[in-house]
Parts: structure tokens; sequence; C-alpha cells
């Protein structure tokens, strides 16, 4: 372990310093003061949800209205909070992603981008193979004044980052799907590798409570032990579950080629694990009076990993149970129990390189555009 080097390099400016030690920043990130909610709420949470298998454009354009309007939608009024989404651009002819779809509806996408509600990029797509489609990719979207901050691996698409668990190439200098330094001149500044946690509450202390249910009690159990497990090998200094060690939303890391970025973790805490009811439908089971008021009483942070377009076999909107736990989660947002925003807003708020005056401007929810 180098003993020169500052003792929180990511408060100090990520472009000074181009070689992390991750051991080194992780043990020193333990003694850092937590970054709290901004004032009056008590806790933070952003409902990330990858676009996977969502059935076609309307679906997805029309759950966006429900949930960051209190217009009038096929699944009721909506709960105006503000949920952003992901977009990715080459899939499969029958998956709905950019190129799959109508000019019209690419010109909804690309406003939605541009308001901050579309806001993380989900790789380039399970048929993205090479840095062409990067370079393609990211044209388009520079073309329209289009920039994401956010990327998120998916599923095990080839140009995934991460090459572990992901199985991705793009971050691998020796490979002809490398893009990770075009991803770093478009802006992107957060990147998810895979790590999911069931702990309630990031930028907290580590507690477990919550997970256990006694109502499901063998399977919550083998959670609670998996969790264990990620904590009991990242102290003993395994790379794959380094990122759960501090509990924090965000931990600075580095691209192979050595630039900084930061890496966040994504929370799903249902008592089946990390991958159980992560979709639109089930979700109730996930956003439920009891994990909220978890992550209240912890004033923790949250991105919450699932994907709201994976809905009951033939349906095109949520289940009763999941717009009901929409109309719970609003309740707690407009009681300012909890601060309900888009993945980019929720990092660059916990940014601790983030100007000071963020915190004291107080918070404005996102306009959404007209887009029917
Ligand atoms: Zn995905």
């Amino acid at each position: 372990m180098p003993n020169d080097q500052p003792a929180l390099p990511f408060y100090h400016g990520l472009s000074n310093t181009t070689q992390w030690d991750l051991d080194y920043t992780l043990r020193k990130m333990r003694s850092a003061t937590y970054i709290s909610p901004p004032k009056p709420y008590k806790a933070m949470l952003s409902i990330c949800s990858d676009l996977d298998e969502t059935p076609d454009a309307d679906t997805y354009f029309e759950i966006m209205r429900f949930l960051n309007t209190g217009e009038e939608t096929s699944m009721g009024k909506g709960v105006d909070l503000e949920i952003g989404n992901t977009m990715y651009f080459y899939m499969p002819k029958d998956e709905f992603s950019y190129w799959n779809t109508t000019e019209a509806n690419r010109d909804r996408i690309r406003k939605l981008i541009r308001s901050g509600h579309i806001d993380c990029l989900h790789s380039f797509g399970d048929t993205a193979t090479s840095r062409e489609h990067a370079k393609k990719t990211y044209k388009e979207l520079e073309n329209h004044d289009c920039r994401f901050k956010v990327w998120i691996d998916h599923a095990q698409a080839i140009t995934n980052l991460d090459g572990g668990i992901m199985l991705g190439k793009g971050d691998d200098l020796t490979h002809s799907a490398y893009h990770s330094d075009l991803l770093i001149d478009h802006g992107i500044e957060y990147v998810w590798r895979g790590r999911a946690t069931s702990v309630i509450g990031q930028n907290r202390p580590l507690s477990l409570r919550g997970i256990l249910r006694n109502k499901h009690f063998t399977t919550s159990s083998k959670t609670l032990l998996k969790e264990s497990a990620k904590q009991i090998l990242s102290r003993m200094g395994n790379a794959k579950y380094a990122l759960h060690r501090p509990n924090r939303i965000l931990v600075p890391s580095s691209l192979s080629n050595g630039t900084p970025i930061f890496e966040f973790l994504r929370c799903n805490p249902h008592w089946g694990g990390v991958s159980s009811n992560d979709t639109g439908w089930g979700l109730d089971d996930v956003l439920t009076r009891s994990m909220l008021d978890r992550l209240v009483a912890r004033k923790g942070s949250m991105v919450l990993y699932t994907h709201l377009g994976k809905l009951e076999p033939g349906q095109k909107v949520f289940p009763k149970a999941t717009i009901d736990a929409f109309r719970m989660l609003s309740e707690y947002y407009r009681s300012k129990k909890i601060l309900v925003t888009t993945t980019r807003r929720l990092l660059e708020f916990n940014n601790p390189q983030r100007p000071a005056s963020d915190t004291t401007n107080g918070w404005v929810q996102l306009p959404f555009p007209q887009i029917q």
C-alpha cells in the first residue's frame, strides 16, 4: 500500500489522481463523513429501472407519464414523482430500444434525455459488439445535444464494463469492444458494474436489519446469509465484493486505462434476494411500508435495482398492487420523509466533490416534458 497518497484522494479532485489503491481508499472511507439527504427530507431514493423486456414504446412512455406527472393515464392519475429510466440502442428486433422504434418515438426519447428523465445509458444493447457501435451511439446522442452521466451494465452484453460477473469487454484495452475511453469523453461519471446489495439504506453504517422476515423465514435467512457472506468475503480482500464493504452509494474507482470514475451500488431489499421481485410486477413486495420506514429511520440513501417494464405476461400496465405501492411512496415524498429523485441526481448529490451550495439551494422536481 503506497504511503504517499492523500488521506482522502476523492475529496481533492479526481483529475489529479490517476492511480487508485482500492483497498486503501475503502479503509479511508470508513472514517469519512456520510452525506445526509437534503433537508427537510430524512432519506433519499432513486427507482433505477433497467428497461429490459419493456413490451413496446407506448408502455415505456405511459409508465413514465404515470410516475412523473399528475395526469390521467391508463393506470389512473399519475403519482407525480421524479423517477428516471434507462435506454439502450442495439437490441434484437422484438425488443424496444432506440433504433428499434419510430423517429417520432426517438424524438420523445431525446426530449426525456434532455429533461433528465432518461438518465442512464444501459450499455449499447445486446447486438452492439464493437467500438463502432459505441461511436455511432455517442455521435447520435451528441448530434441531438443529449448527454448521459450514468452508465449501467446490462445482462451479459459484450460492451459491459465489468469483465467478471457481467462478462463485458468494454473496458478491455485489447478487445474490439473496448470503448471506455469514449465513455469518459462523452461525459459518463458514474458506472454500475453489477453490484447489488440487500442492505436497506446506503451511506449509513452497515446493518442487516430488515432482511429477515418471520413469514418467509427460510428464504429470507438464505438472503441474510448471502449478504453476510459478501461482507465477510470483502473483508478478506475479495475484489468481487469490495464495493459492499463500506455500504456507500458511491466508491471512487478507475477504468483499466487508469481514468478515475465513481462506481455505484444498487439495492434490492426483497426478502428473496437481490434478483427477486426486481420487476414492475411484484414491486409491491419491495416497496413496502416497513422497508420505507426502515430507510427513513436509517436516514439512508438507496438506488433501487428494478425493471419496471417487466410486467405480467400479456400486460402493458402495472398491476394494482404496484400502483398502490407508488401511491404510498408518493405519500412519503409529499410528507418530506423520502426524497424520490432520478439516479443521476441522487449520485450527483452524493458525490463528495459536489459544491456545498447544492445542499442549501432547496430541491426542485425536474419538469416533465410534453411527450404526447
Ligand atoms: Zn438490462
